[in-house]
């Protein structure tokens, strides 16, 4: 039986914890990565390094690309000419815009190539683990040919042939956890201004911002459109996060961030959403 094998392209700390998780299942791993020296590490573990990106490229059928965005994608793969990549699954966990994922699919199947595009959604040290998941998308065919390998990396979770889907999945979630978490941040700097440490809040922080029970509920509301504001309303939104901004401001923190959301909030009362559930911002917010 022929030896497990993948190519790895980009060595961040991702790439790096996914050329570790292929060693650790066995695989023959060949790496290229613009830095050499970041894959020391992983050749004193067995990988070869190529010294072109054309050989990595040729070296295996399937190439996993992780890297900042898909400029860094084009720079590597440009490099090479256009029979390397000819014949190659390109697994492109680099994340970026559906767009970008939908037209670098176009430009790597006018190369002979397939791209399954991947939406990695755990850091680095959950790679390879299959408690870990990462949205796929692109032909079914192709991920159902690389399930085994791209399972020693994460869960597949796989969302139909679209190279933009995963993508968009893969947005959408990074929205919602940059701003979450970057209000967690903005709590925890009025927390410390008061003399709170982050882990006395720990667990109120935990509860908070536990939101499920919020999302079961919202979900099905924001489908059928009914905004109906009987269990809150941006009128109160808007009393409510004022409150937030003084309580910044009185403790000399920048209340930009809270600024921005009492913003949002006003242009939808403007709008004539005063009455209506926090949710009615879904319409408000989007253009005609
Ligand atoms: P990094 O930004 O650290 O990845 C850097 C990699 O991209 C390096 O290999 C770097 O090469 C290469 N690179 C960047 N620009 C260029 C260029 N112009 N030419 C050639 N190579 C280039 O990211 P991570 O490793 O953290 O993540 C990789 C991908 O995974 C990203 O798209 C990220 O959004 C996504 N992701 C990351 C998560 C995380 O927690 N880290 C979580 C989920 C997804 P060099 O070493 O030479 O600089």
């Amino acid at each position: 039986m022929s030896r497990l094998s993948v190519t790895v392209i980009g060595l961040g700390p991702m790439g790096q914890a996914m050329a570790a998780a292929y060693l650790d299942r066995g695989y023959d791993v060949t790496l290229w990565n613009r830095t050499a020296a970041r894959a020391d590490a992983l050749v004193a573990r067995g990988a070869h390094l190529t010294a072109s990106a054309e050989e990595a490229l040729r070296a295996n059928e399937l190439v996993v690309l992780s890297l900042t965005d898909y400029e860094a994608a084009y720079a590597i793969l440009g490099q090479a000419p256009r029979e390397a990549l000819s014949g190659r699954t390109v697994a492109n966990l680099t994340s970026d815009t559906p767009a970008a994922a939908r037209e670098a699919a176009a430009w790597l199947a006018e190369r002979g190539a397939v791209q399954i595009t991947g939406g990695v959604q755990t850091p680095p040290p959950g790679i390879g683990s299959a408690e870990a998941a990462t949205y796929y998308s692109g032909p079914a065919e192709a991920v159902e040919r690389h399930r085994a390998a791209l399972e020693v990396l994460t869960s597949v979770d796989y969302l139909g042939e679209d190279p933009g889907l995963a993508a968009l999945y893969y947005q959408i979630g990074i929205d919602m956890f940059w701003t979450g978490l970057v209000g967690y941040l903005h709590g925890q700097a009025v927390a410390l201004a008061n003399g709170i440490s982050a882990e006395q809040f720990l667990e109120h922080a935990v509860k908070t911002m536990d939101f499920k029970y919020f999302l079961e509920f919202y979900a099905p509301r924001i489908d059928a459109g009914n905004h109906k504001g009987d269990v809150d309303n941006l009128g109160m939104a808007v009393a409510s996060l004022s409150h937030v901004v003084r309580t910044a401001e009185d403790s000399g923190v920048d209340a930009s961030l809270p600024a921005a959301v009492l913003d949002l909030f006003r242009r939808g009362v403007a709008a004539g959403r005063e009455r209506d559930s926090l949710t009615s911002l879904t319409e408000v917010v989007r253009k005609p």
